[in-house]
């Protein structure tokens, strides 16, 4: 397959995320895909954000992301918009809208009450600032339970990332903030259960601007400290007194490279940036995709099958042709029947008046 061919690998994948969606139950063939775990505050909104260039994803305190979002992004130029599944053709030109939707969305299936489902939310974006590259922003793993939510919360959000994560053809983008310490990082503890050499998780650094002086993270984005196959990616998001005071994604993402630039301990990397970031993940979604099409095309020949043989026990339940023309001679002649005995009550009527 040639380049622009790969290339379209994304969108197919996404077709399929989209069916099996539209069936309102959770897949039944692992599709590759990447899943965006981390612990609360990690920097996961931030990252996608970033990707699509704009504000669109619910924030603020408490657990902001309840239901699985595939964020499908599609390169595209000219107009810049977003589209539900659940909403059909209707497109979004204000990402405010989506943000409120995806909020609206997410308490018609779970309640006002702050409540978690495995029910995913489809939303994709065309953009002329994205890569193609599709995403699953799962929910952050919390410790603490808020007013109305579910004591066992905790365990709830655990099992649902583990459904994702478990799946061997799911790349798992594990978020970790660089001013804590990584051995204590909730994404790559989850991550090491499922995956344990590190095969197929991607490594996403943030915060690096808020190390302690003097220290840096240059020994783990060199994959040397708990190193990953696929390695790690550094970026720095918009911090929250950036957000409060509107800075701009694309002002932050300046300001991203240049503090890359200036960094005695990260300028020689090309293992930085949020740009970077997207580039590696479009890649790497592409290749695993690649890889995994002999199993997906076997998984698809499998359900047809088994979708096959479901029809053929139906069969038994179907009518011949020469039963159905049997059948409708009976109407024809019930429904004639009827006619000639309103027929006769009409006249009877008449003849009595
Ligand atoms: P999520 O809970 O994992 O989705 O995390 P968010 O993306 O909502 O980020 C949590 C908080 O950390 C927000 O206030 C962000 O502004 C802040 N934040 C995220 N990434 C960075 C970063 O790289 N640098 C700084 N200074 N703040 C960040
Ligand atoms: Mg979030």
């Amino acid at each position: 397959m040639n380049n622009r061919g790969l290339q379209d690998l994304i969108p197919v994948v996404n077709k399929l995320h989209d069916v099996f969606s539209r069936l309102g139950r959770p897949c039944p063939i692992n599709l590759p895909q990447i899943a965006v775990v981390g612990g609360q505050s990690a920097g996961k909104s931030s990252v996608l954000e970033s990707f699509v260039g704009k504000d669109f994803l619910p924030r603020g305190a408490g657990i902001c992301t309840r239901r699985p979002l595939i964020l499908q992004m599609y390169y595209q130029s000219g107009e810049e918009y977003g589209k539900f599944l659940h909403t059909k053709e209707k497109k979004y030109y204000n990402f405010e809208d989506i943000r409120k939707e995806i909020e609206a969305e997410t308490d018609r299936v779970t309640g006002k009450n702050k409540n978690i489902s495995p029910l995913p939310i489809n939303l994709s974006i065309y953009s002329p600032n994205v890569l193609n590259l599709t995403l699953i922003d799962l929910p952050g793993l919390t410790k603490v339970a808020i007013g109305g939510q579910p004591r066992d919360i905790e365990k709830q959000i655990n099992d649902m990332i583990m459904d994702f994560i478990t799946k061997e053809n799911c790349l798992i983008l594990a978020v970790s903030p660089a001013n804590i310490d990584l051995a204590n990082s909730d994404a790559l503890k989850m991550a090491k259960l499922v995956d344990p050499q590190g095969l197929r998780t991607i490594g996403v650094l943030t915060k690096l601007d808020l190390m302690d002086q003097g220290t840096d993270a240059r020994e783990i984005l060199t994959n040397q400290f708990l190193p990953l196959r696929r390695g790690y990616v550094g970026v720095v998001n918009r911090s929250q007194k950036e957000i409060d005071g509107k800075k701009g994604i694309q002002a932050a993402l300046e300001a991203e490279m240049a503090f890359f630039r200036a960094h005695p301990a990260y300028r020689d990397l090309n293992n930085v940036g949020t740009k970077r970031l997207q580039c590696v993940l479009n890649q790497q979604l592409t290749n695993h995709i690649r890889d995994s099409l002999p199993d997906l095309k076997k998984a698809l020949e499998d359900e047809i099958e088994k979708l096959e043989e479901e029809c053929e026990q139906y069969k038994g339940l179907m009518f011949s042709a020469s039963e159905l023309r049997s059948i409708h001679y009976l109407f024809f002649k019930a429904q004639r029947e009827y006619d000639e005995h309103q027929l006769r009550k009409e006249i009877a009527t008449a003849v009595l008046n």
